[in-house]
């Protein structure tokens, strides 16, 4: 048995909705994470994306990297972000019970990250129950106490973009690789793991229903997604 919680950013795009109807009808439950000018321009897609049970945490508004802005920049990034998630949790009628965040790019913050770790505790954010990640570095690189949420393993799928030459196949080679450069071996009997996918229009425009291309055979090899809970 292989449990994964899958976690899908940049949401939201104009086929949210869409995405959300084939997650309901495969039984997925999602931790999503939304960019703040996203949710202005897709706020119904959003609320869709809730109304259909999904969580969606913070993915900041501009989606900068973190290490290259001021502690002050990121905050008013957070917190912008924030009152927009509220406002469309209230719109969509649906209660906001956790406040998870995650970083663009797994950007920690660079020289403010214990800054930031400080300001999620703080004010309260909600962190991933990560309690059941065995691997080792997990614990030794402090990923297991910070309260924003990386991942164990990337489909990287946002790589296919004309003239990358990073294709599907790429991807599928990343699902079965049994010797990764980084992060955790997925298809590993016994293993727990947080996935990273996206919500791209321009990875949908490359490659059709790539979601689906990716999730069934992950499912297929013994994955089972399971419902994310929060510290
Ligand atoms: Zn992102």
């Amino acid at each position: 048995m292989i449990k994964a919680v899958l976690t899908i950013d940049d949401i939201a795009s104009s086929n949210t909705p869409a995405l959300v109807d084939y997650l309901v009808e495969k039984e997925i439950p999602v931790l999503m994470f939304a960019v703040g000018e996203h949710i202005e321009k897709y706020p119904e897609n959003v609320a869709y994306a809730l109304q259909h049970g999904m969580v969606v945490g913070n993915h900041s508004y501009s989606h900068p990297d973190f290490a290259e802005i001021s502690y002050e920049e990121g905050i008013r990034e957070i917190e912008k972000c924030e009152e927009l998630l509220n406002d469309i949790y209230k719109e969509a009628g649906v209660e906001r019970k956790y406040r998870p965040f995650r970083f663009p790019y797994g950007s920690k913050g660079g020289e403010n990250k214990e800054r930031y770790e400080q300001y999620f505790r703080d004010k309260g954010f909600s962190k991933l129950d990560d309690r059941k990640i065995a691997y080792p570095w997990w614990k030794e690189t402090g990923l297991a106490k910070d309260i924003d949420t990386l991942w164990t393993f990337d489909f990287a799928e946002y790589q296919i973009r004309p003239d990358s030459g990073f294709t599907m196949d790429d991807v599928m080679k990343r699902v079965h690789d049994d010797k990764p450069e980084s992060g955790g071996v997925l298809l590993e009997d016994g293993t727990y793991h947080i996935i990273l996918m996206h919500d791209h229009e321009e990875t949908l425009a490359m490659v059709p229903d790539y979601y689906k291309i990716m999730l069934e055979p992950v499912m297929e090899n013994g994955v089972t997604f399971v419902r994310p809970e929060f510290l």
